[in-house]
């Protein structure tokens, strides 16, 4: 027989005193949530995105797909891409820990969905016609090999062709290393290609986001007539860890973030992600271009 009582309601395991749900919450769909790793405060997944995947509390960036980057810098539908179907070869029949290159290509292609680690195309930034190469964060860690190479030489003839100001979008973790001295040797073709443009009195607008790391940071990133850091973005050539334990000394803190680039005259401006559009027409405008 069920007890009755009136001073203390009975609540079920479902249900708490004011109607709302006291089951522990298993059927939150999965990535509803992240965590911030600038401010550890959990985010409304779907907030961020409506804020161009920076955190609302602390202003982190966050790394985004090229998909994306081009969707937020060019107007809508207006890239074109070109040289999307390119892949790499695998001249070194690679391995590492017990991966082929190959392997690691096809994963990597199913899980980002890109052909290679940039994608370049003409496109228009608040009307202004532009050439457009965005790396591709997803695609072996946004590394450069030869089609890397290849894809922005081959954006640096279009601009030079075409009279377009050159805008790049770097994130990358550097060379290669499953394509060896081919990937390395990117480093002093892109280079080589962007001497071209500066004799063909063309501009280059490179924007530096978290990462740019290694031979892209060493070769054409840092390379750009004028130099745009996302606010936060770690900017070096080797890590902080690997510097430390060569040289010895202890780094000074905030060591190789945009601020800190920024400070030292590395770059020469850092633009919050929703205004890189509005940045980026006004210095064409500004040169002329
Ligand atoms: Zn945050």
């Amino acid at each position: 027989m069920a007890k009755k009582t009136k001073s203390k309601p009975v609540l079920s395991k479902a249900e708490g005193w004011n109607g709302f749900s006291l089951k522990p919450r298993k059927d939150m769909p999965e990535g509803l949530w992240m965590q911030c790793p600038g401010c550890e405060h959990m985010l409304y997944k779907s907030a961020v995105e409506k804020n161009m995947n920076v955190c609302p509390e602390c202003n982190h960036h966050f790394r985004i797909e090229a998909a994306i980057r081009i969707k937020y810098l060019a107007d809508e539908d207006s890239f074109q891409e070109i040289l999307s179907e390119m892949t790499t070869d695998d001249p070194l029949n690679f391995k590492f820990r017990g991966t082929t290159y190959k392997q690691r290509i096809k994963s990597d292609e199913k899980k980002s969905g890109a052909r290679e680690a940039m994608r370049i195309g003409k496109a228009f930034i608040k009307g202004r016609a532009v050439f457009l190469a965005v790396m591709e964060p997803n695609f072996l860690m946004g590394s450069m090999g030869f089609v890397v190479g290849e894809k922005f030489c081959t954006a640096v003839d279009k601009a030079i062709e075409e009279a377009l100001p050159l805008v790049a979008v770097c994130c990358s973790g550097g060379a290669r290393m499953h394509e060896g001295v081919v990937s390395l040797g990117q480093m002093a073709k892109t280079s080589a290609a962007l001497a071209k443009l500066d004799e063909a009195g063309g501009l280059f607008i490179s924007v530096l986001t978290d990462p740019t790391t290694g031979g892209v940071s060493a070769s054409f990133a840092m390379l750009g007539d004028c130099l745009i850091a996302e606010p936060g973005a770690l900017i070096g050539f080797a890590g902080p860890r690997t510097i430390a334990e060569t040289i010895k000394v202890e780094l000074p803190e905030g060591f190789q973030t945009s601020e800190f680039m920024l400070e030292h005259g590395f770059v020469d401006m850092i633009v919050h992600r929703r205004d890189l559009r509005s940045e980026i027409a006004r210095l064409v405008d500004y040169c002329q271009k």
